[in-house]
């Protein structure tokens, strides 16, 4: 079964709202159901930052919450929680897409002979591209030459297998 524990969890809320999301989470792990004022005085933050973090991350369904009244402000308020179930969703979702991503780029890389200058800071050509450039580089004027994916191939394929043990 898929699961992803709490550093996973932080991981997450700091990929979709930076450093103070996660920092948000790890209160609302702790307290869940806390107000938008608790949290904006535990965060030392203004309630407006929170409630904009909050909304960015309820977008990903990854917090929600419940409206009660408060008898004694005699108004509504906000108890907010994470949704521990969508986040498993939302990451399994990112990770099958990024195997995707994956795959497709090692079928580019086995169905294409590719050209390469060698330097790390320019992209690879296919044939018709070099024949094109001269099988000269466009980024740095050195010479492309034909590009051997095999080490590259084996990575993706290490990436894959530890992405597939994950989902599983
Ligand atoms: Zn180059």
């Amino acid at each position: 079964m898929f699961y992803i524990d709490e550093a996973g969890i932080f991981s997450v809320f700091r990929l979709i709202g930076g450093a103070e999301a996660e920092e948000l989470a790890k209160k609302l792990l702790e307290k869940p159901g806390m107000r938008e004022d608790d949290l904006a005085t535990e965060l030392h933050t203004d309630v407006k930052r929170v409630r904009k973090i909050l909304h960015q991350l309820s977008e990903f369904s990854l917090v929600t919450y419940d409206i009660v009244i408060d008898k004694d402000l005699n108004k509504r308020v906000f108890r907010w929680r994470i949704q521990q179930e969508q986040i498993q969703g939302f990451v399994k979702t990112q990770l099958k897409r990024i195997a995707d991503r994956l795959q497709q780029l090692k079928k580019h890389y086995e169905s294409n002979q590719l050209y390469w200058c060698g330097s790390a800071g320019c992209r690879k050509y296919t044939f018709d591209e070099a024949l094109d450039k001269f099988f000269k580089c466009p980024g740095c004027g050195g010479q492309l030459m034909s590009y051997d994916p095999t080490e590259l191939i084996k990575m993706i394929n290490e990436k894959l297998s530890e992405i597939n043990k994950l989902l599983q």
